[in-house]
């Protein structure tokens, strides 16, 4: 008999562990743990869905005929750490052998490497298949490079994988579709609502758990709409597929209050857990623009997502860590204000966002790098704090995903290696892409004075802080020459705005 362990983003039929099964004999193990549901204090709706859905996951397997060992997070002799639960299911169920599949957090992967000694049987951690890039790609393609540039990886990608090819060629005669997709939302586009999935009886079941063990977390659980199984998230993908893709380039980097969501997806929670894999995700879209259901910007643009960035991040985590997490280029030193956790500001931007962050446990990409990530890095918010916030509040927030999306994308704390410049911007472009200035106390238009865009004085403070820094980086040339023609003593009122600003934080 083997004990074949299951983790909470491992909910895949296919998953390694649980290949070459002997029902008859074997045993899964999942295991509800305290310590992952509180290494930061994740929003409600996020524990929910991965306890609901481990849940779904199980009986699914039950029903195949599957023995599974489930154990409830409030069950008595839950020891409350995976190997605690890894150990007693060993003790009492004397298994030859433990096989897992590799989890997505290198910490968990080094707890993993020692149970084999502290267990004293044979522990066989199997590589997870459910990414298009397998890890050794990844790395051999990243050897000799001094830069790690999504976009070469991507175009790899699509040679590799033939998505949105023809012959050698790409699709439509372009690698990327991108310069059409930075429009702000059209006044004649009304996004459709987002399919609900009403929480059945195990959801409420969890929710009612977690609202008693997590309720005091930032974020609330009333909302909770996320597919929990495999069969959910595939109408999710439907749903994005026919009312969603075709609109998803035009407004793929738009803001607007009152539409959370717009044409994005909602389906990183589904991936992350393994409820749907990247293949057929990506061939969905494919087949829709083969269809002509949806134009080539749009497609191109979603495929990018997943089959570029979610692959090429996770490959930067692996290869990169754990020096990674310690990196901080701009060294930012400064707290989280207490505006990230639903404390009052006059920002409409970020209250908006952080608004519909602790209502849903989400946020699109724009809102994520250009407000909240663009504020933490001209703030010189610490990454080590600004990184807990991304994990704590998003739901679909898995170390191998979060950490180089805001370490190395949003704060440059890699000094470069993921981004060639910081996401760095003024008011202006938020007034560009949404509709927040104009709800706002505060003058977008404004670089000094009573009323002026924190995000314009913040901005040139960052570029002349870090100028020496950014000397040589033909992506900054343009922004340190706009410095430079300056009049000196509006540089110097913009920083002394800013350092009043960041005083009060
Ligand atoms: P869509 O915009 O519709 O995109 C489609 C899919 O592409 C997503 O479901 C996702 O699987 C993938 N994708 C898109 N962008 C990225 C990206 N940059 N990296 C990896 N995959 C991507 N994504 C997470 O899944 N988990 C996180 O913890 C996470 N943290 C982030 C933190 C910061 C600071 C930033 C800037 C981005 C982060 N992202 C994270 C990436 C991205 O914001 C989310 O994947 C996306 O917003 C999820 O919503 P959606 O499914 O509607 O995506
Ligand atoms: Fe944000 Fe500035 Fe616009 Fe206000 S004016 S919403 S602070 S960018």
């Amino acid at each position: 008999m083997r004990l074949r362990l299951v983790l909470g983003d491992q909910l895949s039929r296919t998953i390694p562990a649980l290949e070459d099964m002997d029902r008859a004999q074997d045993v899964v193990l999942m295991a509800e743990v305290a310590e992952e549901c509180a290494y930061v204090p994740h929003h409600p709706q996020k524990i929910a869905l991965v306890l609901s859905a481990m849940r779904h996951f199980a009986r699914a397997l039950e029903a195949r005929h599957v023995r599974v060992r489930y154990i409830r997070l409030d069950d008595p002799s839950n020891s409350g750490s995976l190997a605690g639960e890894v150990a007693r299911a060993v003790a009492e169920l004397r298994p030859a052998a433990v096989i897992a599949t590799e989890p997505g957090e290198w910490r968990l992967l080094q707890a993993m490497k020692g149970w084999e000694k502290a267990l004293g049987l044979p522990v066989e951690i199997r590589a997870d298949t459910r990414f298009l890039c397998p890890r050794p790609w990844f790395r051999h393609w990243a050897e000799g490079r001094r830069q790690l540039r999504m976009e070469f990886f991507y175009r790899e990608m699509r040679r590799r994988s033939g998505y949105l090819m023809e012959g050698e060629e790409p699709a439509g005669g372009r690698w990327n579709f991108d310069a059409e997709n930075r429009k702000p939302l059209a006044a004649d586009l009304k996004p459709p609502a987002a399919p609900r999935f009403a929480p059945d009886a195990i959801t409420r079941e969890v929710m009612a758990l977690v609202a008693e063990r997590y309720g005091g977390n930032f974020g609330s659980l009333e909302g909770f709409n996320w597919p929990v199984t495999a069969r959910d998230a595939q109408k999710a993908l439907d749903h994005f597929i026919t009312d969603r893709l075709p609109h998803f380039g035009d407004a793929q980097d738009a803001m607007a209050e009152g539409e959370p969501t717009l044409f994005h997806a909602l389906l990183s929670t589904s991936l992350n857990l393994g409820l749907l894999l990247p293949g057929p995700v990506c061939e969905a879209a494919e087949a829709a623009w083969k269809r002509g259901r949806a134009p080539l910007n749009a497609v191109e643009g979603f495929i990018r997502q997943i089959l570029g960035w979610r692959e090429y991040v996770r490959g930067l985590y692996w290869l990169k860590m754990p020096e990674y997490r310690e990196l901080n280029a701009l060294q930012a030193e400064r707290p989280l204000p207490w505006f990230y956790w639903g404390g009052e500001t006059s920002m409409n931007c970020i209250r908006q966002v952080v608004g519909q962050t602790r209502d849903l446990a989400y946020a699109h990409h724009i809102q994520r790098l250009m407000v909240t990530g663009n504020f933490a890095l001209l703030a010189g918010i610490a990454p080590a704090a600004i990184n807990e916030w991304y994990m704590a509040v998003y739901a679909d927030a898995f170390e191998w995903v979060e950490l180089p999306n805001t370490h190395g994308m949003a704060i440059w704390a890699d000094g470069g290696l993921m981004a060639s410049k910081p996401y760095a911007a003024s008011g202006a472009y938020i007034n560009r892409m949404s509709d927040y200035c104009a709800g706002c106390e505060h003058d977008v238009k404004a670089q000094t004075g009573q009323g002026a865009c924190p995000f314009n004085y913040l901005y040139w403070d960052f570029v002349a802080r870090h100028a020496a820094a950014f000397e040589g980086n033909p992506r900054m040339a343009m922004p340190l020459a706009t410095m430079r023609r300056m009049a000196p003593e509006k540089l110097a009122a913009m920083r002394r705005e800013a350092t009043r600003f960041l005083a009060g934080l």
